[in-house]
């Protein structure tokens, strides 16, 4: 059910526009508007969960497809094999900005450990 407020149901809806990558029944791919790196791709479902603690909580299978979505736009981008990072921040510590789960696919340079 698309939740009328949040940012990505209206991408989903094509209501904002968005650099779409890829898009299956249930999911959609596409670019961050402020890249952090060469790839940085939000991988979201097409339904609205708040977080990825809701995602995983849905139990229908879900959560593996935006996984293997995410992995797919990284071979896609190129990026599989040189390596990448899934990002999912959940929670009050973790900077979540956008309430709809969304895992930032980064790649394409050396990423920094620990991140910030
Ligand atoms: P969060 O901080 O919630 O993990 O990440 C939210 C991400 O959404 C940020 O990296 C931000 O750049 C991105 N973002 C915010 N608004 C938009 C938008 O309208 N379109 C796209 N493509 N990305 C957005
Ligand atoms: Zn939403």
């Amino acid at each position: 059910m698309a939740v009328t407020d949040c940012l990505f149901c209206k991408i989903v809806a094509k209501d904002i526009p968005a650099t779409i990558v890829h898009e299956t029944d249930r999911t959609l791919a596409f670019r961050d508007l402020n890249p952090q790196a060469p790839t940085h791709v939000l991988v979201i479902p097409k339904g609205h969960y708040e977080n990825a603690a809701a995602l995983a909580a849905a139990d229908d299978g879900l959560a593996d497809e935006v996984l293997t979505t995410a992995h797919a736009v990284a071979v896609q981008e190129g990026v599989a094999d040189s390596g990448y990072r899934l990002v999912f921040n959940t929670g009050p510590q973790s900077g979540q900005t956008v309430f709809h789960v969304h895992g930032h696919l980064l790649g394409g340079r050396d990423l920094l450990w620990p991140p910030g």
